[in-house]
C-alpha cells in the first residue's frame, strides 16, 4: 500500500474555458511549494494525485497553496481483486470512529469485470459482516468511503481537510501591493493573492525620519507573504524629499491627503512599469481621517489605475484575526514607525476639497520629485527561504 495526497479544486472546475491554464498554474505553484521534497504530480479535471515518500510534509505544505479546496490522504493498492479490496477497506476503517457509512465506487478502468454499484454493494456487505454496530446511510453518512478502480491500482480515500480555497496564485494577473509595516496591508495582500492575483509590493521609505528597522520589517512581512505568493519583488521608494517638501509647503491639515495622492501617483507609475493591472492597499473605510469615503475619493482622484481594497469593509478586529491566521500579526505589531505615522498632523482634514488640493499641489514641483523618486527606486527580490539577512548592511 502506498499513501498519496489527493488535491481537489472545487471552484476551479467551473472555469471551463481556461481550466488548462488554471491547472497548469496550480501544478506549478505546488511544484514550487514542494521544492526539495520528493514528489510527482498527476492531474485530470477532477483532482490531482501527488505521489511522494513524505506525504505528511506534502500535506502540510499544500495547506499554504491557493486554489486547493480539499486535501485528502489516499491509499493506493496494487491488487484489484475484489476480495483484497474488501479486506483493505476494512483494515483502513478499523480504527475510525463512525456508525453510519456509505461507499462510492468509480471505475476509470472500464474493463474491470464488476460494475461500480456492485463493488460498493459487495464491499458494504463485507463491512457490515465484519464490523460491529455499523449501518449504511446513503444520505448523511458519518464516513464516506471512496473506492476508485484505476487502470493498474485501486485508490481508497475518505473525507479530507479543507484547503485554503481561492484561485491559484498568479493565475489572474498582477497587482502592486502598497505594503506598509502595519497590520492591514499584509492582510490585503493575502486576500488579493487568494483571488489569483500575483503581487509585487511597494514601500515608501523616509530615511532618516524612519529607521532601517522599518524597512527591514516590511521586508520581513513581504517574506511571510511569499509563502502564498511565491517570490515577491519589493519596490522601495525613497519618499523623504517629497515628504519634506509637503511638510514645508502644504498647510498642515492637508498633509496626509496630498502625501497619499503622491503615493498613489508613484504606485500607479510603478504598477504600469511592471505591467500590473491594479493597485492593492490596506485602506479600511473610516479607520483614519484619510479613509473617510470623501478622503478616499479625493485621494483616488490622483490616478486612473484601479485600486482594490480587500479589507475596506472589515472591522479592525476582523483584520487582526486574519493577520494572526496568516502569520503577519506578530511582525506587524513590532514598534517601528513608518513614514505616515511620523508626520501625522493633529487635525487632518476629513472632508478634503479637491479644488483646494489642486491649489496646494501647485506649491511644490511634484512632477520632478516624483520622477526622481521613481528613477532612484530600489528593488529587492524577496524569497521564501532566505536564511540569512541580506540587508544587514542597512542596519
Ligand atoms: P496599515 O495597517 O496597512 O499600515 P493603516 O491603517 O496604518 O494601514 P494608512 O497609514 O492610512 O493606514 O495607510 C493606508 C494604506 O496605505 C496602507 O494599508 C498601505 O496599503 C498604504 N500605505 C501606507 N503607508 C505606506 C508606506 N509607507 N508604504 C507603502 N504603502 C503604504
Ligand atoms: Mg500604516
Amino acid at each position: 500500500m502506498e499513501k498519496v495526497v489527493i488535491i481537489k479544486y472545487g471552484e476551479l472546475s467551473t472555469k471551463s474555458d481556461n481550466i488548462n491554464f488554471f491547472l497548469k498554474t496550480l501544478k506549478d505553484n505546488i511544484d514550487q511549494k514542494l521544492a526539495g521534497i520528493d514528489h510527482n504530480i498527476k492531474y485530470d479535471y477532477g483532482r490531482m494525485i501527488i505521489r511522494t515518500n513524505d506525504y505528511e510534509k506534502v500535506t502540510d505544505k499544500v495547506k499554504e497553496v491557493f486554489g486547493i479546496h480539499e486535501i485528502i490522504v489516499g491509499y493506493l493498492y496494487k491488487s484489484k481483486e475484489i476480495e483484497d479490496i474488501k479486506r483493505n477497506t476494512v483494515d483502513l476503517i478499523a480504527n475510525r470512529e463512525f456508525t453510519t457509512f456509505k461507499i462510492e465506487t468509480k471505475r476509470s478502468d472500464k474493463s474491470y469485470p464488476i460494475k461500480s454499484p456492485e463493488v460498493s454493494r459487495q464491499v458494504g456487505a463485507y463491512v457490515l459482516k465484519n464490523m460491529d454496530n455499523k449501518k449504511v446511510d446513503v444520505h448523511n453518512p458519518d464516513l464516506l468511503i471512496n473506492i476508485e478502480i484505476r487502470l493498474s491500482e485501486v485508490l481508497i480515500y475518505f473525507n479530507g481537510e479543507r484547503g485554503l480555497g481561492g484561485y491559484p496564485a498568479s493565475s489572474l494577473g498582477k497587482g502592486l501591493l502598497m505594503l506598509s509595516g502595519g497590520i492591514d496591508s499584509p492582510v490585503a495582500g493575502y486576500l488579493a493573492i487568494k483571488r489569483g492575483v500575483k503581487i509585487e509590493a511597494i514601500y515608501f521609505d523616509s530615511p532618516p525620519h524612519t529607521s532601517p528597522m522599518a524597512l527591514k520589517k516590511v521586508q520581513d512581512l513581504a517574506r511571510i507573504l511569499t509563502k502564498y505568493n511565491g517570490t515577491i519583488k519589493l519596490h522601495v521608494i525613497n519618499f523623504t524629499k517629497i515628504q519634506e517638501e509637503i511638510i514645508k509647503n502644504i498647510p498642515n491639515y492637508y498633509l496626509i491627503t496630498i502625501m497619499r495622492r503622491m503615493m498613489y501617483q508613484i504606485s500607479a507609475l510603478v504598477a504600469s512599469n511592471i505591467n500590473a493591472h491594479v493597485i492593492i492597499n490596506g485602506e479600511s473605510i473610516g479607520q483614519v481621517a484619510s479613509q473617510t469615503l470623501k478622503s478616499m475619493q479625493v485621494i483616488n482622484e490622483a490616478i486612473r489605475m484601479p485600486v482594490i481594497r480587500p479589507v475596506c469593509t472589515y472591522d479592525k478586529l476582523e483584520i487582526i484575526d486574519l493577520a494572526k491566521k496568516i502569520g503577519t500579526y506578530e511582525k506587524s505589531i513590532e514598534p517601528y514607525e513608518d513614514c505616515c505615522t511620523i508626520f501625522v498632523p493633529d487635525h487632518p482634514v476629513i472632508y478634503p476639497d479637491i479644488n483646494l488640493v489642486y491649489e496646494y499641489e501647485k506649491l511644490v514641483d511634484f512632477k520632478t520629485l516624483i520622477f526622481e523618486a521613481i528613477k532612484n527606486h530600489q528593488i529587492y527580490t524577496i524569497t521564501e527561504n532566505e536564511t540569512n539577512n541580506p540587508y544587514e548592511d542597512l542596519l
